[in-house]
């Protein structure tokens, strides 16, 4: 049998980062609802209200359905911050997002994917689950959700696009991820929202894809890690709250619904 399966048994998932909260948010979001993507976006809450940040009244409309995460209370580097400020930056972006959004937040984005040695503490400590950085180049999950590289840039998604297309007609066997970041102001300065036009239309083409955001995947790749095997591998319990899919040894796909045991073989 494979851990190999996504959401509803999909063979892939496709999930989506923008950071900083620009209004241009507000043409993306628009976007990515009209072809069924979901998004993560991570917000510093100190520029609501701001010139061309999003404001804090329109955060729980505009972004619903999506997920909301942490991105600093005010873009620092972080590794130039004593620990005390690198908490207060964590703390309090979190705090404000879940006075706003009415749900405890759990994902983060690193302001120019810069981090000290001890800022994995002060994540941990403020109860962060996963943490994007702008590495880019895979198709698969982190070994460390604290240190999660992308796919690619959006710039970069033709060159992906490629690969992840060519992934659908081969021999398939471990379930992959295409995770694109960026931000929304990008396409206005960059005079080019055809591209965020383009890249949507295509994901959503994809047939045997899972469209979620970053915590739900996180979710459901922690849920699955934790599946407890009997000796035989004849049975497993699903010790969360979400069901998981797998793939049994003649190939099929065999669902394990959420806090039950199945008989697998
Ligand atoms: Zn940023």
């Amino acid at each position: 049998m494979k851990l190999n399966r996504f959401k509803d048994g999909k063979k892939f998932a496709i999930t989506l980062s923008y950071d900083d909260g620009n209004i241009a948010d507000r043409r993306l979001v628009k976007i990515f609802n009209d072809n069924g993507l979901k998004a993560t976006f991570n917000l510093n809450s100190s520029r609501f209200d701001d010139g061309d940040v999003v404001s804090s009244k329109e955060i729980s409309t505009l972004y619903k359905g999506h997920e909301i995460a942490c991105h600093c209370f005010s873009h620092p580097h972080l590794e130039r911050l004593p620990l005390s400020e690198q908490n207060f930056e964590i703390y309090e972006d979190k705090k404000r997002l879940e006075q706003l959004t009415g749900y405890i937040v759990r994902g983060f984005a690193y302001p120019y994917g810069s981090y000290s040695k001890d800022t994995e503490t002060v994540l941990k400590a403020n109860g962060i689950c996963y943490a994007r950085t702008t590495v880019s180049g895979n198709f698969f999950f982190p070994a460390d959700f604290l240190y999660w590289n992308s796919t690619c840039h959006h710039l970069n998604f033709d060159r992906y696009y490629e690969s992840f297309k060519a992934m659908q007609d081969q021999k398939w066997q471990f379930g992959s991820v295409f995770y694109i970041w960026g931000h929304s102001y990008e396409f206005d300065r960059n005079n080019n929202w055809d591209l965020a036009e383009r890249m949507s239309k295509s994901l959503s083409e994809f047939k045997d894809a899972w469209f979620c955001t970053n915590i739900e995947l996180y979710d459901y790749a922690t849920a699955q890690k934790n599946l407890v095997f009997s000796a035989d591998n004849s049975t497993v319990f699903n010790n969360s709250l979400h069901d998981i899919w797998i793939t049994g040894d003649s190939g099929d796909v065999i669902k394990l619904d959420a806090g039950k045991t199945t008989r697998i073989k």
